[in-house]
């Protein structure tokens, strides 16, 4: 019987590399709290409905790209494609909006039914932050910190572009849409099928088109920037201003305006070109309206989502992963001999209990010297620990030997109880 796999994009995050996703997460983490945010857990699965109310009923998420199905009650539920309408919907549900300041942080799964390739995915994961209650663009710009912090922390700063774009109120792109459609009309015979549908549904979308000849169509488009009402210019102003003293640079792309249709004002993208084609790792913005859209109360809010994948890779490939960080297991125990077993299991304890930050492995299953070595090697760990007994005795061992797992080979011979001590001391850790 053939064997089954795993769905199409949909990854194994394995024992090699879930180390790397461990920096990061704790990188992350170590990032929010520093700022004051706080984690909130939502479920995966939600009621279709909240992401056709929040991202919109004409985007490619979901329009396309949602797993969608009947649950057993006949209730249509969708696996959540992004962060951002689950963590509004349970912030509301729990009375944590209403004229109340939060900073939330989530991570996990998203789904996304789009075509798999590197850095683009079925299943892939997301950190997010939201902030809420506050009009910015001070918590804008906090939150664009909060980016930038974590690429300091990571060493990824220098290769993270930020690029921001102003998209105006709701009000402001139904008037830019109607010009736009307008435009298009008048060059319809140039458009693809695509863009002629876009044209009339979501006339914005139609901007992101790959196809040369649409955008050579779009020459003398009327652009979005020319609708924006003053009020946002305003903000937009001030959160560059604030944003350039607080040594955070970015660019302006014109063009950016984010496959959601809840976002408002400020929108932004962290891009890179280590990458290739999915160069961007954060995107996020405004979304004032999304509480009150989704049956709360006016919220102001913004926030932003982080493609784990994509960040992993970077960390991977610039080789920026420190290699403690990428050491799964530090000490490997031998177990070699008759009635060493009770010994081993003791003195591998007492290391975890003197160097409780170390990984030690205790030998399991038996076999000889040179088995137990290999297998040793192999773990990764830097120092072994051996316990043999050569002949048969019932007295307990007095001595282990410490050996370094490089090609010195290095060895000492100690007292069972002495060897917590020194292999704190071989390896430079305190030992408690
Ligand atoms: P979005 O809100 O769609 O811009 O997503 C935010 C971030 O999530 C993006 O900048 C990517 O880093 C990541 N992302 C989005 N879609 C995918 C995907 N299909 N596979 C992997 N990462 C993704």
């Amino acid at each position: 019987m053939a064997k089954l796999q795993a769905i199409r994009g949909m990854n194994d995050i394995l024992p090699e590399n879930s180390l790397s996703w461990q920096y990061l997460e704790a990188a992350f983490q170590r990032v929010v709290r520093r700022f004051g945010y706080q984690e909130i857990r939502f479920p995966i699965l939600e009621q279709t409905q909240l992401f056709k109310r929040s991202i919109g009923e004409v985007t490619d998420i979901v329009e396309k790209e949602m797993y969608s199905f009947d649950d057993r009650n006949g209730d249509n539920l969708s696996l959540r494609p992004e962060g951002t309408a689950g963590c509004v919907r349970a912030a509301d549900q729990h009375g944590l909006l209403y004229n109340q300041q939060q900073r939330l942080w989530y991570q996990g799964p998203m789904f996304r039914h789009e075509r798999p390739q590197k850095g683009r995915y079925r299943q892939f994961h997301q950190f997010g932050v939201e902030a809420f209650g506050m009009p910015g663009p001070d918590i804008d710009v906090e939150v664009l910190q909060v980016a930038a912090t974590l690429w300091a922390e990571l060493g990824l700063a220098e290769y993270l572009q930020l690029e921001l774009n102003n998209i105006g109120s709701a009000e402001d792109r139904k008037i830019y849409g109607a010009a736009l459609t307008e435009f298009l009309q008048s060059r319809e015979d140039q458009l693809d099928d695509d863009a002629r549908n876009r044209m009339h549904t979501n006339p914005m979308r139609v901007l992101d088109s790959k196809n040369p000849d649409v955008q050579a169509a779009l020459a003398g488009a009327p652009e979005l920037d020319e609708f924006v009402n003053e009020e946002s210019k305003e903000h937009y102003a001030e959160l560059q201003a604030l944003l350039s003293a607080s040594g955070i640079s970015f660019i302006e792309n014109p063009r950016l305006v984010r496959g959601l249709d809840y976002y408002n004002n400020c929108v932004y993208e962290w891009t890179t070109d280590t990458l290739g084609a999915q160069g961007a790792v954060c995107g996020g913005g405004r979304y004032d309206g999304l509480v009150a859209q989704l049956g709360g109360r006016q919220t102001l809010a913004c926030g932003f989502a982080i493609g784990i994948e994509r960040l992993v890779l970077m960390l991977d490939s610039l080789e920026k992963i420190p290699a403690a960080a990428l050491q799964p297991i530090d000490i490997y125990v031998t177990c070699i001999g008759d009635r060493v077993t009770k010994q081993t299991l003791a003195l591998a304890q007492a290391i975890r209990t003197t160097c409780p930050d170390l990984g030690v492995i205790s030998h399991c299953g038996g076999g000889k010297f040179n088995g137990q070595l290999k297998r040793a090697f192999n773990s990764g760990a830097k120092l072994a620990v051996i316990l043999e007994r050569d002949g048969d005795s019932a007295t307990d061992l007095q001595t282990a030997r410490i050996r370094v797992l490089d090609d010195s080979a290095a060895t000492e011979t100690h007292e069972i109880s002495a060897i917590p001590a020194k292999v704190a001391e071989i390896l430079e850790i305190s030992a408690s």
